[in-house]
């Protein structure tokens, strides 16, 4: 699978490009602000259908847009070599004028088609598959659990399209078992209405719990080993899932046990109204040599094991889909020492489509030479550079 051609109009500085990606590897270089982590963001979105960094997505609409009622979209063609087919991904995002009880605000809305059809997002994840490298990657390690959860969670359902939609089943009963456990609290529920909720929580949360520990117990030697290649043999890479209901050898057991640690949790969640166990609380521990590398990693440490866990991403995307994956590096190696960054290139190469940006494009270009393409970046424009931008 390869991405061809990405247009876009009016997203965020990018007002109206239109690029002929070309296979292999290919480098958007540029100062500060140009629109090369605007450009990687937007292919990353034909991917996950939604953005890595945006709070809100009225964010991603260029600013002059917002008034006039323009579209921003991202529009990807993706080719699928083995299959010999081809298909137009568009994601489209409308600004209105919307007026609520704060006063006059603005609302976005999403619109995703293949082929012109009408798409939710969990039908497009899947369908273009990529794996993004970000200077924000060192929080993998040494941030909170929630980034840990999201990593887990875009590679699996990148991996396999079921899981995606237990996923979202599973937070829609999270919020209504919530709802009623604070509904309980004030005594206007009753322990039947817990009932069903608690089958569908458990029903789809311990599939969730299994589907992690499998994924992992798979990511873990391949990180392994790129952590041993970037950083030397004496250094011990372990992943280890942390559920908050204990792991069964089966994934029936799953839901005994889900059901057991509910039980055991009546009492606390009674008192906060919060649904004590599950996905939603779930973790992974990263130990190099025996040591948490949360607590413990040097900031080079954790930038080092956030690739590793970056190319063990990719590779077991590889594995899962039998086809290798997009990598998209966004200023991801500027903090690296020159022997680690020449390593993760050289692994990043061997990927059939490769997309760096980067402020420094003789470091770049130092490792590619005229193996890869160049583009600059300048105020909103790519455009594509003759050669090789030595100093
Ligand atoms: P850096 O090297 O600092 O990472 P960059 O080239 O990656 O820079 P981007 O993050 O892509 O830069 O941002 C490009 C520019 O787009 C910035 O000046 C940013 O303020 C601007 N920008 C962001 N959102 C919008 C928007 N909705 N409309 C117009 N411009 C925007
Ligand atoms: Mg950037």
């Amino acid at each position: 699978m390869s991405l061809t051609r990405l247009r876009l109009s009016n997203f965020r500085n990018l007002v109206d490009v239109d690029l002929e990606v070309p296979a292999g590897v290919s480098v958007y270089f540029g100062e500060n602000a140009q629109g090369k982590t605007a450009l990687v963001e937007a292919v990353y979105i034909l991917t996950i259908a939604r953005s890595f960094r945006a709070e809100n997505e009225r964010e991603l609409v260029n600013f002059a847009s917002v008034g006039s009622g323009d579209l921003a979209i991202v529009e990807g063609l993706v080719e699928d070599e083995d299959a010999g087919s081809r298909q137009r991904v568009i994601v489209g995002y409308r600004v209105s004028q919307s007026d609520s009880q704060s006063g006059p605000g603005y609302r976005v809305s999403k619109e995703i088609r293949v082929d012109r059809a009408r798409r939710t997002a969990a039908d497009l994840v899947g369908l273009v598959h990529a794996v993004l490298f970000t200077a924000l990657d060192i929080d993998l390690v040494q941030g909170p659990p929630s980034g840990r959860r999201r990593f887990l969670d875009i590679l699996i359902s990148q991996a396999d399209p079921l899981y995606l939609k237990s996923l979202q089943r599973y937070q829609q009963v999270l919020r209504q078992r919530n709802r009623l456990l604070r509904m309980r609290r004030e005594g206007r529920a009753t322990p039947e209405e817990m009932e069903y909720w608690d089958g569908e929580l458990i029903r789809e949360g311990a599939w969730l719990t299994w589907r992690r520990h499998e994924v992992t117990v798979l990511l873990w030697p391949a990180c392994m080993r790129h952590h041993r290649d970037l950083s030397g043999p004496g250094e011990d890479l372990e992943l280890r899932y942390k559920p908050s209901v204990p792991l069964s050898d089966h994934p029936d057991g799953m839901i005994d046990n889900y059901r057991q640690s509910l039980e055991a949790a009546a009492g606390r969640e009674a008192a906060t109204a919060a649904t004590a166990a599950g996905p939603h609380r779930d973790d992974f521990d990263i130990v190099v040599n025996g040591m948490d590398m949360g607590a413990f990693a040097s900031r080079g440490q954790a930038r080092t094991l956030a690739l590793a866990l970056r190319l063990g991403e990719a590779e077991t995307l590889s594995a899962a889909r039998g086809s290798d994956p997009m990598l998209l590096l966004d200023d991801a190696l500027s903090e690296m020492d020159a022997i680690r960054r020449e390593r993760v290139l050289e692994k990043a190469s061997r990927y059939p489509q490769v997309l760096i940006t980067t402020t420094d494009p003789e470091q770049v270009a130092g490792f590619f030479g005229a193996g890869a393409f160049y583009f600059r970046l300048e105020q909103g424009k790519v455009l594509p550079v003759d050669g090789v931008p030595l100093p």
